[in-house]
């Protein structure tokens, strides 16, 4: 029987070396818990990066994909299918936003929302080489044009010139926000919550100032909800805690809860700025992802899942804030609901890998900071388990 280590051997073997992966080869999920091929149990705080909000091996969720497979999985937007109208109504519905296109992934969202917001400008006025303000410290995903309103030099070392043009302003900064618009801004765009960056909440000042600026200027305003989204800050979309709607909002990560699919979301008003021909995809909206996303809503409502998250996140809250104050190593503690994080002045990458070694998943956003962005279902049990496993692991 091939050995845990063999796979790795393997992998380092075929798969192009674009993450320095931890020796770990998992093989099943149950509730919160994934499990390796020995059989070794993990606490999951990191659910996938923030994807499986179900947790592992949910059973309706399993049911509804399957019967889907049995049914059809693929036809491509050259036709209409019953699970994309199905998941875009729900989409719709919740957010008070006019018309979804669905994408694969998260980057793919973003890419759609910045097209939306050049086309936009340019029905207006065709004449102009039009740009975006972004923020320090975002991320945005890894496509060129993603890259393009990441705020980190790291991310875009190499890849430069990127397609589109961008310039940069501090996040929770409106000033320098509105210092920095021209007649050649098209988009602000940023993240309601950063994540990447080290989980940096916005300000209500910041978003609604925004939100101004851009009615005044007619600009419009995108929130990367990748992340943050889909009921992870304990409303189902992290802008409804502030009361300021964006004009595109981006969804993917919870969106699918694994099965690969994201959407950027339009307002009515920017609706008609893509028309046939302006953008498409192959996948996208095809019937076994959207069958996924329109189970997720429904499961979201009969599991209660926003109120769980508000109840579990304020525990997670409270006992973070325990571990603050009892741990010199640790200097600042942020977040809303389950998308929380603790700054170390230490680099993390240590404590990280001693927790895995003791059966916790744990994730990093960037050097000094530990993100807590466990499934959506997790108890209050599963945070006291993670707790005693950290303070284990930062007495070493
Ligand atoms: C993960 C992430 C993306 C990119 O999503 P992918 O599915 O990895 O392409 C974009 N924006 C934010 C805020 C993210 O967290």
């Amino acid at each position: 029987m091939k050995k845990m280590q063999d796979y790795m051997d393997q992998a380092e073997k075929v798969i192009l070396k674009t993450y320095n992966r931890f020796p770990i080869v998992f093989e099943k999920g149950e509730g919160v818990c994934l499990y390796d091929m020995e059989g070794k149990r993990y606490l999951d705080f990191g659910a996938g990066i923030a994807v499986s909000a179900l947790g592992y091996s949910n059973d309706a969720y399993k049911e509804a994909l399957k019967d889907q497979i049995d049914l059809l999985i693929h036809t491509s937007n050259l036709y209409y299918n019953k699970p994309a109208v199905e998941a875009a109504q729900k989409i719709v519905a919740a957010s008070g936003m006019d018309k979804v296109f669905f994408t694969n992934s998260g980057t793919e969202a973003i890419e759609g929302a910045l097209k939306v917001a050049r086309k936009y400008a340019f029905l207006k006025d065709p004449s102009k080489d039009y740009e975006f303000i972004a923020m320090n410290q975002s991320f945005h995903g890894r496509s060129q044009g993603a890259l393009s309103v990441t705020g980190n030099a790291h991310y875009q070392e190499g890849f430069v010139p990127v397609p589109m043009r961008a310039v940069f302003a501090d996040f929770n900064d409106l000033d320098d926000v509105c210092s920095k618009i021209t007649d050649k801004t098209c988009g602000i765009i940023c993240e309601v919550v950063q994540g990447e960056g080290g989980i940096y909440p916005a300000d209500k000042e910041f978003l609604s100032g925004l939100r101004k600026i851009c009615d005044e200027k007619d600009i419009l305003l995108i929130f990367d909800e990748v992340q943050c989204g889909m009921g992870r800050c304990g409303s189902l979309f992290a802008h409804d805690l502030y009361g300021v709607k964006p004009d595109v909002m981006a969804l993917a990560k919870g969106l699918g809860c694994g099965v690969p699919v994201g959407a950027f979301v339009v307002a009515e008003k920017a609706a008609h700025a893509l028309v046939p021909g302006d953008h498409g995809t192959t996948y996208g909206g095809n019937p076994f992802a959207c069958a996924a996303v329109s189970k997720i809503f429904d499961l979201m409502e009969s599991m209660n899942l926003i109120d769980h998250v508000r109840k579990v996140g304020a525990y997670l809250y409270e006992k973070l804030e325990g571990l603050k104050e009892s741990s010199p190593m640790i200097t600042d503690h942020r977040g809303i609901g389950l998308m929380q994080g603790l700054e170390f002045n230490v680099p993390v990458g240590p404590i990280v890998s001693s927790a895995l070694s003791e059966g916790l998943i744990l994730i990093s956003a960037g050097a000094n900071v530990i993100r807590f962005v466990p499934p959506l279902v997790i108890s209050e049990g599963d945070v006291d388990e993670m707790i005693g496993v950290l303070e284990k692991v930062l007495k070493k």
